[in-house]
């Protein structure tokens, strides 16, 4: 389905990707994969991550599971065109936390014939659709709902609980204050 697209064939076709769910649900692995499975085909990719995720080192992305890849920190979705340097695939992190700009970025860039894999949360914390990401998944070719494993109960999880006693809706997150979880612990965690 997501074929590596080798510059080698004729014309370079662009699309949109994305690759949702909750927290630890595996999205910037998942991202990761891609990237590096392109790789092989020796296409040439650009990874960008908001500047608000500043959680780790600014020049990569790294997994909950610490696999990372190189990326290029920005603080608004039209940085991507400037910077994107006519690659194969452009990749984005945490898309959630860019402005509404970036759908109008992911369909010049796919039309361009660049492919285009953007990773984010579906939900916040309160279990409401976060950001831009309904948009791009509303334009996406493919979307990939990843998912977590419930804390609560081992289900399959799509909610980040927020632990903390925070009620900014940008809290940047870890074990430390988010917890994945199902439809149903997620009810009981916020009756
Ligand atoms: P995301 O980008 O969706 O937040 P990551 O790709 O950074 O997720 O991390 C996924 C990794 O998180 C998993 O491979 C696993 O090692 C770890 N992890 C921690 N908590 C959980 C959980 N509740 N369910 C699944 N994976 C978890
Ligand atoms: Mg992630």
């Amino acid at each position: 389905m997501f074929k590596e697209n080798s510059n080698l064939s004729s014309i370079r076709k662009g699309q949109i990707e994305v690759i949702c769910g909750s927290m630890f649900s595996g999205k910037t692995e998942e991202l990761i994969r891609r990237l590096k499975r392109a790789k092989f085909a020796k296409l040439k990719i650009k990874t960008f991550n908001p500047h608000v995720d500043n959680r780790y080192g600014k020049s990569k992305l790294i997994s909950h599971n610490s696999t990372e890849i190189k990326s290029l920190t920005i603080k608004k979705s039209h940085e991507i065109l400037d910077l994107y340097d006519n690659v194969d695939i452009v990749g984005i992190d945490e898309a959630q936390f860019l402005d509404d700009e970036l759908p109008n970025i992911c369909n010049a860039l796919a039309d361009r014939g660049v492919r285009v894999i953007v990773a984010g949360l579906d939900m916040d914390y309160l279990g409401k659709p976060f950001g831009v990401i309904p948009k791009i998944m509303a334009i996406a070719e493919f979307v990939t709902k990843v998912h977590a494993v419930c804390v609560g109960c081992g289900d399959i999880a799509l909610n980040s609980h927020r632990t903390s006693l925070s009620k900014n809706l940008v809290e940047i997150g870890s074990e430390k204050n988010y917890q994945a979880l199902c439809r149903m612990c997620f009810i009981k965690k916020n009756k």
